[in-house]
This record gives structure tokens, sequence and C-alpha cells, in this order.
């Protein structure tokens, strides 16, 4: 049992009721769900069909999903992951086909993100950047537990708080550095490895950034390095916002050190 699990706040029975799932997550008890998404095959293939076609199938699957969710939550094994196309990446082209009319947000500009010339509520075009990434120690309780929660900030943001307390990144669009989501999932990776509890997407209003963590999020959801080898193959194959080149997943994924961070930072979600 790691130091989260032995916290205090778990006696409280409302607090464990609410949060069990993800302190079993948070534990590797249980998969997270982009992993389940990952093991429900998909009938069609995404990236060959309407966009009509892509949300018929996702109606059809949610259920299928929510069923093996619960299951999973029962106790149930997580599947292998899907041979063919799955749910995962479906979800992941349906949100590139929305960037390219953007309605991710209740703003619902119709902006084309990829095209980039005309931006919405948000300011941003297809690139995602972030501001800094780090062990955040001012989260709630559990969340930061005893090690922190893996919070990578991202900058821009679609609310236009007045009073936002992180100001000074979601109010500027050109704060921090452009990332792709191949470095974003090193980022994710190297402060699970460090020894964070969770990983932690904030800003900002998160939902801007969907494509770019639908993107990474495969990177793990495939247990076998076959599928591991395919996701990354198709990574190299989107073009990034920068256009730059690709970079070997030993340098994805190992050896990125946070050289970002920065541990001053003491804003909180
Ligand atoms: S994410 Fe940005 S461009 Fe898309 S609808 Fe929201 S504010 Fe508009």
């Amino acid at each position: 049992m790691s130091d989260l699990a032995k916290l205090g706040i778990w006696d409280d029975p409302a607090i464990f009721d609410a949060l069990s799932g993800y302190l079993d997550v948070a534990e590797n008890r249980r998969p997270a769900k982009f992993r389940i998404a990952a093991t429900v095959a998909a009938g069609l293939d995404p990236a060959a069909e309407s966009e009509d076609a892509l949300w018929a199938e996702l109606e059809r699957l949610t259920p299928l999903f929510l069923a093996r969710w619960r299951a999973i939550r029962a106790g149930a094994r997580l599947p292998p992951a899907s041979d063919g196309p799955s749910l995962l990446e479906l979800c992941r082209e349906l949100a590139y086909r929305m960037l390219g009319h953007c309605n991710f947000c209740p703003w619902n500009c119709r902006v084309d993100r990829v095209g980039g010339a005309k931006f919405g509520a948000c300011k941003l075009a297809s690139g995602s950047r972030v501001s800094s990434h780090f062990h955040h120690m001012g989260e709630e309780l559990f969340y930061r537990g005893t090690e922190g929660s893996g919070t990578i900030f991202f900058t821009s943001c679609n609310m236009r708080g007045a009073f936002c307390q992180n100001g000074d990144i979601s109010t500027d669009k050109d704060n921090g550095e452009e990332t792709d989501p191949r470095t974003l999932a090193s980022m994710a990776w190297t402060l699970r490895r460090e020894g964070c509890h969770n990983i932690n997407w904030v800003g900002g209003e998160v939902v801007i950034h969907l494509h770019a963590s639908l993107t990474l999020s495969p990177s793990w959801a495939a247990t076998s390095r076959r599928r591991r080898r395919s996701w990354l193959a198709q990574v190299r194959r989107r073009p990034t916002a920068s256009g730059s080149s690709t970079t070997s997943p030993r340098q994805l994924f190992l050896t990125e050190r946070s050289t970002h961070r920065c541990s001053g930072t003491a804003t909180s979600s």
C-alpha cells in the first residue's frame, strides 16, 4: 500500500465512497477509463469514415464501454486491448474532426483551429502550450497525497474569469512553450515515474486541449509492445503544429526530465 492509501482521509466513509474508484486507479489496482476504452473494438476505420458515422459509432459503443467499466469496478479483469481500432482511437479521431470546426466547449466558435486563420474565444489554434509541470503539493490532500499531484499547466483559457487565480498563465495564450502530444506524454510519464499519485491537467480550462490529451492517452492504454509501436507510428504521422520532426520513443518516455519545471508556483487548479 502506498502512502496515499495510508492517509487518514480514507477513514471518512463519505470520502471513501466518492473517491474509492480514483484511489483504485491511483494505486494501479484498477485501470483508468482510457485503458478500458482501448479494449472496446470499433466496427469501422475511424480515419476512413465521415464524422456522422463516427458519432453514430460512438453512440453504439458507449453502452458497451459503460458496461465494461462497471464490471471492472466490480472486480472483473481488464480485457486485452482491441486488435483493431478501438473506442479510444475513435474518440481521438472525432476530436481532430471537431477541431476543424471547433465546438469543444459551449462557446461553439466553429472556427477551423487546424487552419488557424481565425481564433475562437480561447485564442488557440491546434497547438497546446504548457506553462509548467511539477509535483503539486498545494492540491487537496487526496490529490497531492505525499508525493504530489503530477500537474501540467496549459496556457490560455476559454472562461475569461476576471479573478482567475492562474490569470498569469490562463489569459496569455503565448505564455509557456508549444508542446506536442508526444512531449505531453513524456511529461505525464515522467511525473508518474517520479511517484506522483495522478496526472492533473489544469490551466485554464482543459477541454480546449481535448485533441492533444486524446492523442497522448493511447500511449500506455495499449499494453502490448506491438500496439505501442502502432500507436507511435500513428502519432508520428500526425503533423505537429510546429512541424517538428519525430523523436525516438526512448527520448519521449524515459529521459525527459522536467526541464520546464516551475517549483515556485503555488497555484491550485
Ligand atoms: S475550444 Fe476555443 S475555439 Fe473551440 S469552441 Fe471553445 S473557445 Fe471556441
